[in-house]
């Protein structure tokens, strides 16, 4: 089952998919991945069938976590945590996509430095920040002592080491800790894979407060949000040969947002971090209505084995899963009028839009079991225990709701802030 594909990109919302509607399906998966690692050493990042050497990240640890946080049970969960603990501080041998590539440089500097002769530093260092998020995560989860997981509470604030304040975006740094002279945002340059720093500054998807914070506040994050969709497509990209997801993006014609392509897809729902989720369900909307159809060119770019597609069934239900590893389903805008969901456990959830249209795409207010409900997120036990969810929606934004502090998903700074309170 997993073919032609990486976890960094594909699995990141295929896998909560999984555990909300198919959890026996993943716990089958758990015991394999036990088996993976007993049989080879290591966790598999892109196996078709055994190790591959392709794509970057260790997001092993995102699948493992997500699937405990969740509620799976009956599989080892006791390897699976020392097989994390080992790819998180060790590389493969012979196939350098298992593990870490580069593991000495990011434990050592809290980056991987683009002057070290490894490729993709920048996208390396995301990912291990939000693989450290979460293994910390799980090992909580497991009362693992503070002595064990502190280090990966660290590690995981590691994503500030590549952020530029200047440029305000995330970008390649040398091993002696200056930026190079020059950058330029939107060159799709060796620091990325398959991508520029546009589509990567947003992978913090453990802590989106942290970003902003980074960025200087809400304001300035929303602008460089917004400035996504307005940045023109075709700059830069001449420090690489032409790839087919660059192409994608310009035929998309929508600025930097290369949603052909996985990295960026969890974009537009940040809004809902900042006090302005109305954005999230007009570019929600938007992407839907755009960049899919229902022929044999449906798919704006790569499918990958699940993640475009689950990007899409996730949206149409009016929420998407951001950070795998939290119970948290950030909100965007349905876009049918009735969906119901029959779980394993033999619950239902209910999804209602009665005032939908293509041109009432906005929130004006939602019902939880019959409950005003003002988060920007829904909570997985909620839907788990079944549940009726209303959205009452309009061809206007309502700007009063989800602005509350409060009402933003998970940010990991903010669990951090209020457990030294
Ligand atoms: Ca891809």
């Amino acid at each position: 089952m997993f073919t032609d594909t990486g976890f960094w990109d594909t699995f990141r919302s295929l896998f909560p998919f999984l555990n909300l509607l198919y959890p026996s399906m993943n716990t089958k998966m758990q015991e394999g991945l036990v088996n993976a690692y007993k049989e080879s050493g290591f966790l598999p990042e892109w196996a078709s069938p055994g190790h591959r050497d392709i794509m970057v990240g260790n997001n092993s640890a995102s699948v493992v976590a997500d699937a405990y946080i969740k509620g799976l049970k009956g599989y080892d969960i006791e390897t699976l945590w020392e097989a994390l603990k080992h790819g998180a501080n060790n590389v493969h041998p012979t196939v350098s996509a298992s593990g870490r590539k580069g593991y000495q440089e990011y434990n050592q500097y809290g980056y991987i430095p683009n002057d070290v002769n490894i490729t993709q530093n920048v996208a390396r260092t995301l990912e291990y920040a939000y693989d450290d998020w979460a293994i910390y995560t799980l090992g909580k989860k497991l009362n693992k002592p503070e002595k064990e997981i502190g280090i990966y509470a660290k590690r995981a604030m590691n994503y500030k080491n590549v952020f530029d304040a200047h440029y305000k975006l995330m970008r390649g740094r040398k091993a002696d800790g200056s930026f190079p002279a020059k950058f330029e945002g939107t060159d799709w340059s060796r620091d990325f894979t398959e991508g520029n720093s546009w589509h990567y500054s947003w992978s913090v998807f453990h802590d989106p407060q942290g970003l902003i914070d980074l960025m200087g506040g809400k304001p300035a994050f929303i602008n460089m949000l917004d400035s996504v969709f307005i940045i023109p497509g075709a700059k830069g990209m001449k420090s690489r040969s032409m790839i087919h997801e660059m192409r994608e993006m310009q035929v998309m014609n929508m600025g930097q947002y290369a949603h052909g392509n996985q990295p960026i897809q969890h974009m537009v729902y940040l809004y809902n971090y900042a006090g302005e989720p109305w954005k999230a369900q007009y570019w929600a909307r938007e992407v839907m209505d755009k960049l899919y159809a229902a022929g044999p060119d449906g798919y704006c770019g790569d499918e990958d084995n699940g993640q475009t597609s689950a990007w899409y069934v996730f949206s149409a239900l009016g929420f998407y899963p951001v950070c795998p590893g939290t119970d948290q389903y950030v909100i965007g805008s349905p876009l049918f009028n009735s969906v119901k969901l029959h779980l394993e456990n033999g619950k239902e959830v209910l999804i209602e839009a009665p005032d939908n249209n293509k041109n009432r795409r906005y929130i004006n207010r939602i019902e939880l079991n019959g409950q005003s409900y003002n988060k920007n997120y829904f909570l997985h036990p909620d839907l788990q225990a079944g549940a009726k969810i209303v959205y009452h929606l309009d061809a206007q934004p309502n700007k009063e709701r989800g602005i509350a502090a409060d009402d933003a998903p998970y940010s990991f700074s903010k669990e951090m802030l209020k457990s030294k309170k």
